[in-house]
């Protein structure tokens, strides 16, 4: 471990990164590593893509930061190309996903209390992570999590995710929002199913509640679709982006529909730094990047490509359990132990992250490279024969 004055809350690997480029980052003695991490889902065009330093280049000449007490044209230029790829009509900028988290379930509680007082229960999902603030704390349905920091915010309840009676049970009147995330990323890649949604969805709108996505990780092309709740075929009333939209730069969004939107007036809710020139001429460049190099079919494609790869390693070996996820946010569930097989890959140079309670992340940027897949999938078998 390096000597710092760093606060102890992460489990750190030993290691001190100087430099990355594209899928590769490089350690303080030159040491080089393929990154299937990417610092969790956010480097989705890899590191220091050229379109990103080159919109950090030019913004940071002409403007970085004024305050959302005036206009940029940058934010307004964001907001446009968000909700030209949404179905949804505003957007509310800040700073990370526990924050758009954070807004959203603030726009449930005041779309509640226009309807009645008392409209004030969300009800949230078992094994889910929304964030570390209190309120996103208060909706994540982890005791690990939770415990050390009760009490949390009030009218608040938990359902088992994919379980239509246990939703349906909890939900009544005085409901003013669900939110779900469409995977549970770090809960242990978990797909919710389409029926499910579905139905939560036509109670959503039987108890004129806001649905919510916390598309945080999921969303920004990740699963191959631009948006996760694509995937579904089901339209939430706000989803919460961050991650992947700034590529590496600090920046969340809401985006909200009409009726969602409405409930939000002048004071409600505020960011000092949130959507800020230069955070908006970063994501939009990334959104610009995604979409004009068809990044969405190499996500699909690639995703093909390293699932087969990863089955045939299951048939083949008896490691692993299963195989979960979507486009590039892909879970390894393993029979062994997952940190000491994260811990092995490291060793041989390629990142991994863990998930729930035995499954492997492989969350590489979205215009990964054939070459790269291989280089990362042929370290996984490596280690996989080790056992
Ligand atoms: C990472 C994550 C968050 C928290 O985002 P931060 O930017 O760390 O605040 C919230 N929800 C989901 C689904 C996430 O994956």
């Amino acid at each position: 471990m390096p000597e710092c004055n760093i606060m102890n809350t992460y489990n750190r690997f030993a290691v001190i990164f100087t430099k990355g480029y594209g899928s590769r980052v490089f350690d303080i003695n030159g040491k080089e590593y393929i990154d299937f991490v990417s610092g969790v889902a956010v480097n989705c065009l890899g590191h220091c893509h050229p379109a990103i330093t080159s919109a950090l280049n030019y913004q940071s000449q002409n403007l970085i930061h004024v305050s959302n007490l005036y206009y940029t044209d940058k934010q307004i230029e964001l907001s446009e190309k968000l909700i030209n790829l949404s179905h949804h009509k505003s957007v509310f900028f800040c700073n990370s996903g526990t924050e758009a988290n954070e807004a959203a379930l603030k726009l449930s509680r005041k779309y509640g209390k226009l309807k009645k007082e008392t409209k004030s229960k969300i009800i949230y999902m078992k094994n889910s992570f929304h964030g570390r603030t209190m309120g996103a704390l208060s909706v994540t349905g982890q005791i690990k999590y939770q415990t050390d920091f009760s009490p949390l915010i009030p009218n608040v309840e938990a359902v088992t995710f994919n379980d239509i009676d246990e939703i349906k049970k909890a939900i009544d009147d005085n409901t003013c929002g669900v939110i779900l995330e469409p995977i549970q990323g770090e809960g242990g890649i978990i797909c919710a199913e389409k029926d499910y949604l579905l139905e939560v969805r036509r109670l959503c709108d039987t108890f004129d509640c806001l649905l919510i996505f916390d598309e945080v990780q999921c969303g920004i092309g990740r699963t191959g679709k631009f948006f996760a709740y694509e995937n579904f075929g089901v339209i939430p009333d706000v989803v919460c982006l961050a991650k992947g939209l700034g590529g590496g730069f600090p920046i969340g969004a809401i985006l909200a529909n009409e009726k969602a939107d409405a409930a939000f007036t002048k004071g409600d809710h505020g960011s000092t730094f949130g959507g800020n020139p230069l955070a908006c001429a970063v994501a939009s460049s990334v959104l610009d990047e995604i979409i004009n190099k068809n990044i969405l079919n190499n996500v699909i494609d690639i995703s093909l490509y390293i699932k087969d790869k990863l089955n045939h390693f299951k048939e083949k070996y008896n490691v692993i359990d299963e195989i979960k996820g979507l486009g590039l946010l892909l879970g390894i569930n393993l029979k062994i132990d997952s940190k000491g097989f994260i811990k092995k890959c490291f060793d041989k140079g390629l990142l991994l992250v863990g998930a729930g309670s035995n499954t492997v992340r492989l969350l590489p940027p979205l215009n990964l490279n054939y070459k790269d897949a291989d280089a990362a999938l042929s370290i996984i078998e490596e280690v996989i024969k080790e056992y």
